[in-house]
């Protein structure tokens, strides 16, 4: 039977990471696609901590996960997850395999890509299943100014996906959810590394943008600190928070942690206003999978018309304070 295998990545904070969540949603599209694939989720934890993800998992499609619990497990360890990651691939032989384009799954993946001689796409926007039931999976390349879609040759196939470029599902979808513990020998593996502490860095900005249901962002077409006030205006009237796009950070206007876009953050908020953003792909593959998208710009041509629910043609500079007026 054919399956599709996620790797249910756990944090330092013992979360298991939203990337797994969102990527259980997709792959039920793309089960559907290849006779109704099995799910599988391969959880690696120190001993005893699956049992807090159970019903997480029952509740979104999975039909089996994999569970390789040990206290050398504790922190991520390339060696000893990888070791983890490989013996039960082997074992299940997945058609696909997805993993999050975080800093632990750009790590593991192409550890296991490797050591199994299979292609790995990494940091991808797009996953589907093309008509040989193949996964075509895309991604920008040349710079990000083409998106390509990749075929693999190779067995498994697999992918490293970018984090909210897809959707958790909204309802649960309990599955009768089989658990199976596997127990990995790893007496013999040495790490190359010692783990000695997690220093996080403490982020709000990004961290705001990841939870924002509003997020209205500015471009060079803001042009001035004055104009990217007006920015900060609508957004705190919204109750929402701001971002920008590349050419709005060279120009000092804003943080490059508030970038939206190929080389920013991807978000996915209930609303999106771009004020004075052309609309270029590298912005638009961070912003496009927002609920509702609301465009101002002067130039009645600007690409980012084709892909917003709402379009203000005009000068940003007269609309917003009239908005916030309005509001
Ligand atoms: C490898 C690579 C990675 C990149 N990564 C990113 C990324 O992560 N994020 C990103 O954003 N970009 C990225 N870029 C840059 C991207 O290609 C664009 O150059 C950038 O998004 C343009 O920013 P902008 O829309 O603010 O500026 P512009 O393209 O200059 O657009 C400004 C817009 O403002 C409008 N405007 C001007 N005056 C007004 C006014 N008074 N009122 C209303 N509208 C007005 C103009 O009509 C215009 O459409 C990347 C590029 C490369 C090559």
């Amino acid at each position: 039977m054919s399956s599709i295998l996620i790797y249910a990545e756990v944090t330092e904070d013992n979360y298991i990471h939203t990337v797994v969540f969102e990527l259980a949603n997709k792959a039920q599209e793309l089960s559907q696609k290849i006779n109704n694939a099995e799910i599988i989720a391969l959880l690696i934890c120190k001993t005893g901590l699956s049992e807090n993800y159970k019903e997480a998992f029952s509740n979104s499609g999975f039909d089996k996960i994999y569970i390789v619990e040990n206290d050398r497990y504790t922190h991520y360890s390339t060696e000893l997850y990888s070791k983890a990651a490989i013996d039960v691939i082997s074992e299940i032989n997945p058609d696909i395999i997805l993993i999050g384009a975080t800093t632990q799954g750009r790590d593991l993946a192409p550890r296991i890509a490797a050591t199994m001689h299979t292609g790995l796409t990494a940091d991808c926007t797009g996953l589907d299943i093309n008509e040989q039931g193949k996964l075509a999976a895309t991604r920008p390349t040349f710079g990000g100014k083409l998106m390509a879609t990749i075929l693999s040759r190779t067995l498994p196939q697999m992918a490293t996906v970018r984090p909210k470029v897809f959707k958790p599902a909204d309802k649960n979808n309990t599955k009768n959810t089989q658990f199976i513990y596997k127990d990995i020998d790893i007496s013999s593996i040495k790490r190359k590394v010692e783990f000695i502490g997690f220093v996080k860095t403490l982020n709000s900005a990004i961290n705001e943008l990841d939870s924002a249901d509003i997020i209205v962002a500015g471009g060079k077409g803001m042009k001035n600190e004055a104009g990217f006030e007006l920015v900060k205006s609508l957004a705190a009237k919204l109750g929402g928070v701001v971002a920008a796009s590349r050419d709005a950070v060279e120009m000092g206007l804003a943080p490059q942690s508030i970038q939206v876009g190929q080389t920013g953050k991807t978000v996915t908020p209930k609303l999106y206003i771009a004020c004075g953003i052309s609309g270029a792909i590298q912005h638009t593959v961070g912003m496009e999978n927002s609920d509702k998208i609301i465009a101002i710009n002067s130039d009645k041509n600007a690409p980012i018309f084709g892909i917003c629910d709402y379009g203000i043609v005009g000068d940003a500079f007269e609309i917003i304070p009239e908005l916030i007026k309005n509001l």
